[in-house]
């Protein structure tokens, strides 16, 4: 990244804009390491022999991915972005489900300015920015407490796919490879971080086993019983927040680039994940069945809230970015370096917003080159030199 870009990115996320979240790197080895240990021998020796390391990159994928290495070592690579989005989307649910006191409303205060944050995630995450963002919000103490052990479940299931996957047999030398070089970046733009990987090409099919082994090995490495239902949950929290980034992917395909997108959409639709998941934990509870479909439900909603929250704050900042131009549009160019504090802020509410404002712009008949070089296409062409350079092929193809 370029000095230039840098700041760019440091002026439109000033400090204290993001939500400060814990790191998950280092904590999780030890993750690994604590389900291996507490399988039954059968499952565990096998594991065991394969050591298996689990590393957390730029990926780009905003997924997890498994590879068996020469060794042989079983390495697993989570995406960074991957546990911010579950970590975000576990924090938002806990403010829409968790009164902040006992005779507190539901969903709380802090729902409103949490499905927003929400609705800003997802918009950065189809921009050229290689980092996954989430801007700050709030949560009480025993709403973040809840949270926190929910997240530890839901990226611990991931965890336990992979390993599920591993033991399935779908590491065999039978299974397709994807080369590298079409792992996907992030909708079509590959950083120059993109870690080396070969990516196994894994069916629908497989993906549901791995999410029904997965789940037994979840619930057969617990800590203790009291954790059955928090196994459980997370797994359906985490199917859940994977979710909403594809069927936003869906919303968005006008301008995404899905061929980019190719690993997370062989995953199947989150329903039938849920569904089997569901069946599969009746499997080794009674009643398990009913209780994670009223878990199911309400996060739905719950989605739907995020996807309109997300469409909201989308027309909101074009709405805003219209007024800006017309204020702007004409008044002389200050030489300062720096975005002015209200693109700032609009950039930062939502990129695709204002994205889509400027390409309106230049397009647009009445500012458009057959108008000649009119002051509002001239703020509209001084703003976007600005821009990152990502962001203005971005522009382009919108
Ligand atoms: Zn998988």
């Amino acid at each position: 990244m370029s000095a230039d870009t840098a700041s760019w990115f440091n002026e439109v996320w000033p400090k204290g804009s993001e939500q400060p979240f814990p790191d998950w790197s280092f904590r999780m080895q030890q993750l690994v390491t604590g389900i291996v240990a507490s399988l039954p021998p059968d499952e565990a020796q096998e594991l065991q022999r394969l050591s298996p390391v689990v590393s957390v990159g730029h990926t780009f994928s905003t997924g997890a991915t498994s590879r068996l290495a020469s060794g042989p070592s079983l390495q697993i690579v989570f995406d960074a972005g991957l546990i911010i989005l579950i970590q975000a989307y576990i924090r938002a649910a806990a403010t829409r489900f968790l009164p902040v006191t006992h005779e507190g409303s539901r969903p709380s205060e802090f729902w409103p300015l949490a499905k927003r944050g929400m609705g800003t995630m997802l918009d950065w995450l189809f921009s050229p920015d290689e980092t996954t963002r989430c801007p700050r919000f709030d949560a009480s103490p025993e709403q973040v407490r809840r949270a926190e052990i929910l997240t530890l479940f839901a990226i611990r299931f991931v965890v336990c796919h992979e390993l599920a996957h591993f033991i399935l047999g779908h590491h065999g030398p039978d299974t397709p490879r994807v080369p590298s070089d079409r792992f996907p970046g992030n909708i079509g733009f590959t950083g120059p971080n993109t870690i080396d990987l070969e990516v196994l090409e894994i069916t629908r099919e497989m993906e549901l086993d791995a999410d029904s082994k997965g789940l037994w090995l979840q619930q057969a490495s617990l800590p203790d019983e009291s954790q059955v239902v928090n196994g459980l949950a997370g797994a359906v929290y985490f199917l859940h927040a994977s979710g909403l980034l594809s069927s936003r992917l869906m919303f968005r395909s006008s301008f995404a680039d899905i061929s980019a997108w190719r690993t997370p959409l062989t995953h199947p639709p989150t329903l039938a994940r849920v569904a089997f998941l569901m069946a599969s934990a009746q499997e080794m509870y009674q009643d398990a069945f009913k209780g994670l479909n009223i878990l199911h439900e309400g996060l739905a909603e719950l989605d739907q809230e995020i996807h309109e929250a997300a469409s909201i704050l989308q027309s909101d900042v074009k709405e805003k970015m219209h007024k800006y131009l017309d204020d702007i549009a004409g008044t002389p160019w200050s030489n300062t370096s720096g975005i002015d504090q209200t693109l700032a802020e609009l950039l930062r509410a939502s990129p695709i917003g204002v994205m889509e404002v400027l390409r309106g712009e230049t397009t647009s008949p009445k500012t458009g080159p057959a108008f000649g070089e009119g002051p509002r296409l001239v703020a509209v062409k001084r703003i976007r030199d600005t821009l990152p350079l990502g962001f203005q092929r971005w522009l382009n193809r919108l």
